[in-house]
């Protein structure tokens, strides 16, 4: 660490003051320095990481868009600028309805008082005392704190301030000269001070009846700082002008002015009016987009709300000479204290605690909104301590069993379950997986139709692989994610994330003790749940595996042997209008008719052919019927599923519905074919897997599944060396209660490590 310390003082600048500490590594509320120490961060990147560190959706959005573009200025359109702008609009508050995009919270002011001075034809700006804007000429001459302004004068004119909190400073300082009032909603850097109501509604009713624009600057309180999405949602403050930054792009750097109607009606925010090379660059824009996600489906301005009134509610109970005040909104909290603040920052940090100054004695925490009640307790705990605190409340502890036991293997299928990943949509995800099994020591991409590829061989195609087929697109249903003794929930958990991530530890595992003889190749499809089979329909012809896996839950103990085949059967019957009470059938008579043929020839071929077992049988359902009539036609559609047995003429079956569908004068559209496929017990790959099963002490079961999978289409050409397996109850496939045993999970990648080392012994083909 001191090499770091010594790097860093030799050529940085020397403008910052900085604690004697090298931080390499964050995940969540937590930062860890080059020696592996832990800290509670309650600095989060001055508000940057509200959302927490090492978040692996940034990660993914911005591995996926940096293969995709990165730089895209703004003299032409683009994609995911589109998106955000929109997204931004429909999400700060309500009469902002355009934005510029630039690089950070200081570029966002500079252009705010630009974007003012030019929408007005005025010159007059009015700031406020203890307030901070950054630092650039503009930006800064905003900016209340002395040492910061003066050794930089003259900064640009006509800049006033006045007190904050203070209507009749404002009545006499906003005039027909000025061009806007700025201000933040929380003064963060200059104390924590916290608005009145009625100060902020007096100030914006001032500014409309003297024609200037009141500028917010949000770019600390926005993104759920104070307990709401934004600060002036508490308010119901419609600024004219909104400055973004910090937390904006979930840790990139990015900035946003967003622009009311009184700056956009006055015509002359024209061509040429302002710009930045990097704004809006698509990079940061994905990022931003994945960070609004995140707001959005974890709720976590409403989290840092909640967690706000405890940590209020204990701070308010501390008695000490030492603590003058305590003030803030949310999670932005100030301790004013009696004393200069700087030791008590250095303790905190030697306890293993950053926090922040907020001027000469106030200290501030901000905390990502992430942080876990366990952990700002833990903070709070050497807060108190530190500052000589006697705490009359009991504090509660709420014990984590299951936070210090989760390894980096449990932690990929954690991290994998975050990512949504729709069929269609699982761009992200598969460039986060190409990026953490590049970690894990294998070679890795993601292939033409968009599969995420692994493998332990740098080339693999010609060399009669074990490929693993997993897939990673889940169906929807959002379930959030948590581990819960020892249950991890999640869409995808079982159906196929659970065993896709077994089968990347497992691999990589392998890989880890010396390259195996044989490649093993693990592919995560694309739309497997799509009925289409992209992702498995892409590699079929590239590889001739000597053994293969299919990645679908068979439970730890238990091996898939078989899968049912399916067709679809659309119909539709027309006959023109007819009175009901004539002698000709209806079309809906037509249709159930058919239906009950279909019915009658599946109970026949499963008398002659199957019995009573389930996997062998011709398995018929009406999944829908229904009529219209329109005074000229009746017309019927239904949808008939077919699960097909082992042994089943697909062409005689498809041949005997179109003879009574021809009969009856029914336009019938047969699809969704997927033959049934089975192995069986005795291949080498069913043998490894009873072996390595029994090794670790279970009882194997082999199954044959009513649905399909990837294995009804890669069967028939990779041929019968094939199972499925994989961690997971398939009875949770497609619940809202969708979950997985961690040690399930841990077991089943022991399996497969024991199963891949087996298989991939030898050189010769075993079949
Ligand atoms: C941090 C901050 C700025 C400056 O943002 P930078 O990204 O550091 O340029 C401006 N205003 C407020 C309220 C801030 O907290």
């Amino acid at each position: 660490m001191s090499t770091i310390i010594d790097v860093e003082n030799t050529y940085t600048s020397g403008v910052y003051g900085k604690r004697p500490v090298a931080i390499v590594r964050g995940k969540g509320a937590l930062l860890w320095d080059a020696e592996g120490r832990e800290y509670i961060d309650c600095a989060a990147g001055h508000g940057v990481a509200n959302i927490g560190h090492g978040r692996p959706e940034i990660a993914a959005a911005l591995a996926a868009q940096a293969q995709r573009l990165i730089t895209c200025p703004e003299i032409v359109y683009n994609d995911v600028r589109a998106q955000l702008l929109q997204r931004l609009i429909e999400i700060t508050p309500e009469g902002l309805t355009h934005a510029f995009l630039c690089n950070s919270g200081t570029e966002a002011v500079e252009g705010a008082l630009k974007f003012a001075r030019l929408a007005t034809g005025r010159t007059g700006i009015v700031a406020t005392l203890r307030g901070f804007h950054g630092r650039s000429m503009g930006a800064l001459s905003t900016t209340w704190e002395k040492s910061y302004r003066e050794p930089f004068a003259p900064l640009i004119p006509d800049v006033k301030h006045i007190r904050y909190n203070d209507l009749a400073a404002a009545e006499a300082a906003i005039t027909e000269q000025t061009a806007a009032i700025i201000i933040e909603l929380v003064q963060a850097e200059g104390g924590v001070h916290v608005p009145q109501a009625d100060y902020l509604a007096g100030l914006a009713a001032l500014c409309r009846e003297r024609g200037a624009l009141l500028i917010v600057d949000e770019i600390q309180t926005g993104f759920g700082r104070t307990g709401a999405l934004f600060a002036c949602n508490h308010y119901n403050l419609q600024p004219d002008i909104l400055c973004l930054a910090k937390s904006l792009a979930g840790g990139v750097p990015m900035g946003a002015i967003c622009l009311g109607q009184r700056v956009m009606e006055s015509g002359r925010i024209t061509k040429g009016a302002h710009g930045s090379t990097f704004g809006g660059n698509p990079l940061a824009c994905a990022a931003s987009l994945a960070t609004i996600d995140i707001f959005e489906r974890e709720q976590l301005a409403p989290r840092a709300a909640a967690l706000s009134t405890q940590v209020f509610e204990r701070l308010r109970s501390w008695r000490s000479p030492l603590i003058r005040e305590v003030r803030g909104q949310g999670l932005l909290i100030g301790i004013e204290l009696t004393k200069r603040v700087q030791p008590y920052l250095e303790a905190l940090c030697e306890r293993g605690v950053l926090a922040l100054p907020a001027g000469p004695t106030v200290l501030r925490l901000l905390p990502p909104l992430v942080i876990s009640e366990e952990q700002i307790n833990r903070a709070l705990d050497i807060v108190a301590d530190v500052l000589g605190i006697q705490e009359t409340v009991e504090t509660t502890q709420i014990d984590n069993p299951e936070s210090e036991s989760i390894t980096p293997e449990v932690a990929l299928l954690q991290s994998m379950l975050t990512i949504s990943s729709l069929s269609g949509q699982e761009h992200s995800l598969a460039h986060y997986l190409a990026e953490q099994a590049r970690s894990m020591g294998l070679h890795a991409s993601v292939d033409e139709v968009g599969n995420f590829v692994a493998s332990t061989h740098e080339d693999s195609t010609n060399t009669q692989p074990v490929v693993l087929l997993g897939h990673m697109d889940t169906v929807p249903g959002n379930i959030p994610v948590r581990i819960e003794n020892g249950i991890l929930h999640g869409r995808g958990a079982v159906d196929a994330k659970g065993p896709l991530a077994a089968f990347i530890c497992a691999t990589a595992r392998l890989a880890q003790h010396g390259l195996p003889e044989r490649p093993v190749v693990v592919v995560g499809a694309v739309e497997e749940e799509a009925a289409t089979s992209k992702g498995a329909r892409g590699v079929v012809n590239r590889y001739q595996p000597s053994a293969c896996i299919i990645g679908e839950p068979s439970s730890s103990e238990g091996v898939t042997i078989g899968y049912k085949g399916r067709l679809l059967v659309e119909g539709c019957v027309s006959l023109p209008s007819s009175h009901s009470a004539g002698p000709e059938r209806s079309s809906n008579e037509i249709a159930a008719h058919f239906w009950e043929q279909v019915r009658q020839h599946a109970a026949t071929w499963n008398a002659e052919h199957a019995g009573n077992s389930a996997f062998a049988s011709l398995q018929p359902s009406l999944r829908s019927i229904n009529s219209t009539q329109d005074g000229m036609e009746n017309q019927t559609h239904f949808l008939i599923g077919y699960r097909l047995p082992p042994g089943i003429e697909i062409a005689e079956l498809r041949h005997q519905l179109q003879a009574w569908a021809y009969a009856d004068e029914i336009t019938l559209t047969i699809y969704g074919e997927e033959q049934p496929f089975q192995s069986n017990r005795s291949t080498p790959v069913a043998r490894a897997f009873m072996k390595a099963i029994r090794g670790t002490g279970g009882k194997v079961t082999f199954k044959n599944k009513t649905g399909t999978s990837d294995m009804n289409v890669v069967g028939p050409v990779w041929g019968e060396n094939i199972v499925a397996y994989g961690p997971g109850d398939s009875r949770l496939d497609h619940t809202p209660e969708e979950q997985i045993s961690v040690a399930e999970y841990t077991h089943a990648i022991e399996v497969l490590e024991v199963v891949l080392s087996e298989l991939t012994a030898q050189r010769e083909i075993t079949l």
